[in-house]
């Protein structure tokens, strides 16, 4: 593994424009196609968090500024252009919307880069990612049909499907362009109009997005974004009454604190929470792919992802031959500066995360776990970790129990099935499970025992917009994607008729 020697962010062409973008920005939220300051004028500084140096303040919104959004936003539900478009009308602005993401993704995956420090290949992948999940979306809109019911001769009975109203999304950090789209995407096409709130540490992809939105012809009101701290802007959204719909992604501990206090006015909640999840490895496995999926299903993205498999169960008959060859592949990955396409691995995206990990790995250390790989802080500029192994490893250790969101791997070993699927299922996170085995009757019986939301077998993480994404357990409540998340976008209204 090396650490790129400059963090210096180098400017190209796309570069250039997206510091003249920087430089041009002012802290501003996006209501109602209008480019505004807080009511209060509070504005926070949005961070490279390769160099630490600001990157241009953004809007700190609150009560107010969420009043004015919603107002907007209900607004142009009840009346104007979006209230009578029909589902082709609104799908046509989708493509478009999609179609502009397309044109602008170098700058947008730059944008985010720069923000939160994801490699660019793999923030230039998340816009083709986002393009495909708003054209699936755009394609789904003339499917919110309702049925007809077999009804005595004196009746006629019947479903609509309505949209639900105005729905707010809540998002984190770690894929903000993506994350996003994957609320107003469905949302838009079942005809609702859309709030949506970046994270605090990158609130800047989302005032690009609403520019574009803008350009691809959403009228005013439609999709509307307040940036600002999750306890201002974020619990501001949650309590509004005129807020019908909320979709939340983000923390356990925020998550269960936000279903709480939306349900109190009964608003339909969707949570996408954490994850411990656990990727495991019978002694019959393909190792030439198994090996580089663990691999990246830890780091990638410096392991913050809610999917992260960063419990690792391997068989004893293997364990050895199976950290060798991480070990191996992670010396091999490139830390340094995320705009570099040679780099396979950026910084944390703040301070307080880089932190956070780092305390993880000291409580690793001290509850008796055996550092494999890495494990020693990186020197600044940058919040850089170093890929971090444990093995020896029991399962009620904090590391192996609690999620991290870093680059940090607890090796578990087991000798049989039955006890890695109960150690694999005494989690209270239930998001994503791997199984990596050539015994097609093993995979089929792990697929039905592992509670999960998503399971892979002989591969990890691999997203498709047509599959249902969430958790089980305290992973969260509901699923997106796939049509029955958009159909989550919609009321079902029963209507009878006597003839
Ligand atoms: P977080 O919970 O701190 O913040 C997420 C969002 O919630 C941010 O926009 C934040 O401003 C807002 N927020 C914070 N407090 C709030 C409050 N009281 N009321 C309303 N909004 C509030 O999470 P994070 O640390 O930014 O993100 C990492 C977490 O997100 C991890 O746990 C990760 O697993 C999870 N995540 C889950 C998925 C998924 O689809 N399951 C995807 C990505 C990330």
């Amino acid at each position: 593994m090396s650490l790129a020697s400059s963090v210096s962010n180098e400017v190209d062409k796309t570069g250039a424009k997206v510091q003249r973008w920087l430089a041009d920005h002012t802290p501003r939220h996006m209501i109602n196609n209008e480019f505004v300051p807080s009511r209060s004028g509070a504005a926070f500084d949005a961070v490279d968090p390769t160099t630490e140096s600001v990157l241009a303040a953004a809007a700190s919104g609150d009560e107010a500024d969420v009043d004015a959004a919603v107002t907007a936003a209900r607004a142009a539900l009840e009346n104007g252009p979006w209230a009578t478009a029909g589902p082709h009308d609104r799908a046509r602005v989708l493509r478009r919307f999609a179609e502009v993401i397309v044109d602008n993704a170098d700058e947008l995956a730059h944008l985010e880069t720069l923000n939160n420090g994801t490699p660019i290949g793999i923030t230039r992948g998340g816009m083709t990612l986002t393009a495909d999940r708003l054209q699936y979306f755009a394609g789904a809109a003339p499917y919110a049909a309702g049925q007809t019911m077999p009804s005595p001769s004196g009746r006629f009975t019947y479903t609509l499907r309505e949209p639900v109203g105005v729905c707010a999304g809540i998002i984190p950090w770690n894929s903000p362009v993506s994350n996003a789209v994957k609320t107003f995407g469905p949302a838009l096409a079942a005809g609702n109009t859309v709030i949506l709130k970046p994270a605090e540490q990158t609130p800047l992809s989302a005032i690009r997005l609403a520019e574009l939105a803008i350009d691809a012809g959403l009228p005013p009101g439609v999709f509307n974004v307040i940036t600002g701290f999750g306890k201002s802007a974020g619990a501001a959204l949650v309590r509004h009454p005129g807020v019908n719909k909320l979709n939340f992604t983000g923390s356990l501990e925020t998550g269960r604190q936000v279903a709480r206090e939306a349900t109190a006015n009964l608003k339909r909640v969707t949570l996408e929470l954490g994850g411990k999840s656990p990727n495991i490895i019978f002694a019959d496995a393909d190792l030439s792919k198994a090996v580089p999926a663990a691999v990246n299903g830890f780091s990638k993205n410096a392991g913050q992802m809610c999917t992260a498999g960063s419990r690792l169960f391997v068989h004893e008959s293997i364990r050895e031959e199976f950290i060798d060859r991480i070990k191996e592949q992670l010396a091999g990955l490139t830390l340094g500066n995320p705009l570099d396409p040679q780099t396979t691995m950026g910084p944390l995206v703040s301070r307080q995360q880089m932190e956070r990990v780092e305390r993880y790995v000291e409580v690793g250390k001290a509850e008796g776990a055996n550092i494999r790989f890495g494990g020693s802080p990186i020197s600044g500029p940058g919040y850089f970790v170093e890929p971090t192994v444990f093995d020896q490893v029991n399962s009620d250790m904090r590391i192996a129990v609690e999620e991290i969101f870093g680059p940090v791997l607890s090796v578990i070993s087991f000798t049989d099935e039955d006890e890695v699927v109960r150690q694999a299922n005494e989690s209270v996170f239930g998001l994503g499970a791997g199984v990596w085995t050539q015994d097609i009757s093993r995979a089929h019986r792990l697929v039905r025992r592992l509670q999960a939301g998503t399971v892979w077998v002989n591969a990890y993480n691999a997203l498709d917009v047509t599959m249902p994404f969430g958790g089980q357990k305290q992973s969260g409540i509901g699923r997106e994607l796939g049509l029955d998340w958009y159909r989550e976008f919609t009321e079902e209204k029963a209507v009878l008729i006597n003839l």
